[in-house]
């Protein structure tokens, strides 16, 4: 019982018709909720923003959504308001199965975001799905999910830093993809020693 499939924000704000739409991301839904009996775990991450976010550009004055800002923690790109908690747009894709062992949310602190699953955006604070697979003796993970170049991106690398066997399905990832991020997010997993399958 050592493989675990990771769920990546698979959310409706994500979604074609979403706040932060990532084109095709709806097209993953059934491939992974195909995928899930083949793995001896699941786990599903939730983005899950307070209202006025600071990483939402409506949160900082005169600023427009995809402008890049320093935060105390390092650069941030500011997004549209997405995924705020309790919102029909932070809910799950309502075909995306819900029957997982664990569902993860991150980005909750106003102050910070979180695209990885393992620590928010100042890669220090742990969100404690390190402890929790460890003490599950999980070892080895397959990624899938939204966006390939941010969250998917983020949690892969920190999963692989961490020890773990990573790998991440692409064809049950789609990507936002601007100013060349998944050219860049594909190189730095694959530098990390993440397998794109
Ligand atoms: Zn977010």
């Amino acid at each position: 019982m050592t493989h675990a499939l990771l769920v990546i924000d698979v959310q409706n704000d994500f979604c074609p018709g979403g706040a932060l739409a990532v084109a095709g991301g709806d097209e993953i839904v059934a491939p992974i909720n195909a995928m899930m009996e083949e793995f001896d775990a699941v786990i599903l991450t939730q983005d899950w923003h307070p209202a006025g976010h600071s990483s939402f550009a409506s949160s900082h004055k005169g600023k427009s959504p995809f402008e890049l800002i320093d935060m105390p923690y390092g650069p941030q790109v500011l997004w549209p308001d997405h995924c705020v908690q309790d919102s029909k747009g932070a809910a799950f894709h309502p075909e995306l199965r819900t029957d997982g062992d664990l569902i993860l949310r991150k980005g909750f602190r106003s102050g910070i975001d979180s695209y990885s699953a393992f620590f928010e955006n100042d890669h220090q604070t742990p969100t404690g799905l390190k402890g929790y697979l460890e003490t599950r003796g999980i070892t080895r993970l397959t990624l899938v999910g939204l966006a390939t170049d941010f969250c998917v991106h983020y949690s892969a690398v920190d999963a692989a830093r961490l020890g773990f066997d990573v790998t991440v399905r692409m064809d049950a990832c789609r990507a936002i993809d601007m100013d060349g991020s998944l050219a860049a997010a594909e190189q730095a997993m694959r530098d990390a020693g993440v397998t794109l399958a």
